[in-house]
């Protein structure tokens, strides 16, 4: 069967495409620059914002699995910026759609990436579940509309499910590079009050949630991806710290601090809530990974 990833030149995209290879599936991939195929990965080329797509990817596809997005960390939020976040996840998936609607043709499963930041940073104490009212913040609007995108395969018949991930942890990707050259040179530090949750997710956990996604009939509707172990921002910085064999000495990088240098997308990083992950463990999923301890050992080593 083959598993079409757009975004799969991403983070998440490359190690999803490795375990389904391993799982012996063949795999897709639309991305913006063309790349050689090689005998097990197929590139097709596509340009949302001018709405052109190779319809091949799609037409030979089973399954389809949406990661892609612009960055949501990497720019400064301006109104230019969150447009693009959000066309790029939302515009994305409408084109897919079209493609499939024209040719009349089905597939087997929509797995589309989300976040759990759609429950709002800010907005409510308590652990949220996948019925757990929205948010209104940039990025509670930016996963209501990329998921609103991704329903448009359920009114179509197919099975369609919403993976909620965490921050996603893996070895030099993602926010742990980011955080290495810091943690490195011994200058770690909690975030903000350090008090805020940071559900978080290893990368083969988040990898094995897709791959269940697409096997499991019964996996519909919205999923959180995350260990529910009340992290904070301060235990996170802690254990990182430690990995890199010291113990924290600065003190926390002030909100005022990080909104200067950030904008609004500091409240990413100064706010969070406990997520529940209850829903996906009810099918019978067990994370690999459930302490954060031995996923930082596991990316850091
Ligand atoms: P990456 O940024 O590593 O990869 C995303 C991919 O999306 C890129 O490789 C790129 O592929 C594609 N892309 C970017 N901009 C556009 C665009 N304008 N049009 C079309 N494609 C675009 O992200 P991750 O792998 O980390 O994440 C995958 C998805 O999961 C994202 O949507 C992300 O928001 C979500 N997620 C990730 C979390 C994390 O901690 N990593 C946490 C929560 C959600 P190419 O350059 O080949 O076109």
């Amino acid at each position: 069967k083959n598993v079409l990833i757009t975004g799969g030149t991403g983070f998440i995209g490359k190690q999803l495409t490795e375990m389904l290879l391993g799982r012996g599936y063949s795999v897709s991939i639309l991305s913006r620059n063309s790349k050689p195929n090689t005998d097990a990965i197929s590139y097709y080329i596509w340009d949302v914002s001018s709405q052109k797509i190779d319809e091949a990817a799609v037409l030979h596809a089973d399954y389809i699995i949406h990661l892609a997005g612009e960055n949501i960390a990497e720019k400064r939020w301006t109104a230019k910026r969150k447009a693009e976040i959000i066309d790029s996840r939302t515009q994305s998936a409408e084109l897919i759609y079209t493609v499939l609607k024209k040719h009349n043709k089905s597939i087997e499963a929509f797995v589309s990436a989300s976040g759990i930041g759609i429950y709002g940073a800010l907005n409510g104490e308590g652990i949220c579940t996948e019925n757990t009212i929205p948010g209104n913040d940039f990025v509670g609007i930016t996963c209501q509309k990329w998921e609103k995108a991704a329903d448009l395969f359920a009114d179509l018949g197919i099975r369609t499910v919403k993976i909620r991930t965490g921050l996603v942890l893996g070895k030099n990707e993602g926010f742990l590079k980011k955080l290495a050259p810091i943690f490195k040179a011994g200058f770690g530090s909690a975030l903000g009050s350090g008090k805020q949750y940071m559900p978080w997710i290893h990368i083969s956990d988040l990898c094995a949630i897709y791959l269940e996604a697409i096997e499991n009939e019964n996996m519909t509707g919205a999923y959180n991806a995350t260990v529910n172990d009340s992290t904070t921002s301060s235990s996170f910085s802690k254990l990182l710290a430690k990995e890199y064999g010291y113990f924290i000495w600065l003190p926390n990088v002030p909100a005022f601090a990080l909104r200067l240098l950030m904008g609004e997308m500091a409240t990413i990083a100064l706010a969070g809530r406990r997520v529940s992950s209850d829903k996906i463990k009810s099918l019978g999923f067990r994370f690999k990974f459930k302490n954060l301890k031995r996923a930082l050992v596991d990316c850091v080593k």
